[in-house]
């Protein structure tokens, strides 16, 4: 077993373990792709592929239902990983100011 499929094991764990676990069918995730134009929720863009992001993190104990997944591009979702949104929001800002800080006061 590799490690890929360990993290892949334990995330289809976490989805039905979960409280708030509510089945979905592929069709109600198509409606929600449309109703989102095919778009990541998060950046906006339109790649080829969109993956499933779970918006409060199954690992924080999100629940895996239609109203917690939303579309994301592969870097969004890569970006995010197993953080909420408000961490997610706070390591950009965080990365950002080290960004400018260096920039400014670069030697
Ligand atoms: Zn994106």
């Amino acid at each position: 077993m590799t490690r890929k499929s360990l993290v892949q094991g334990k995330r289809r764990a976490l989805k039905y373990d979960n409280p708030g676990y509510e089945a979905f069918t592929y069709e109600q995730w198509l409606d929600v792709l449309v109703a989102c134009d095919f778009r990541c929720t998060y950046c906006n863009s339109q790649p080829h592929r969109l993956q499933m992001d779970h918006v409060f993190p199954l690992a924080k104990g999100g629940p895996h239902c239609l109203s917690n997944v939303t579309p994301a591009c592969a870097r969004c979702n890569q970006s995010k990983h197993d953080s909420t949104l408000e961490e997610w929001e706070a390591r950009k800002v965080r990365r950002a100011l080290k960004k400018r800080r260096s920039y400014l006061f670069a030697d």
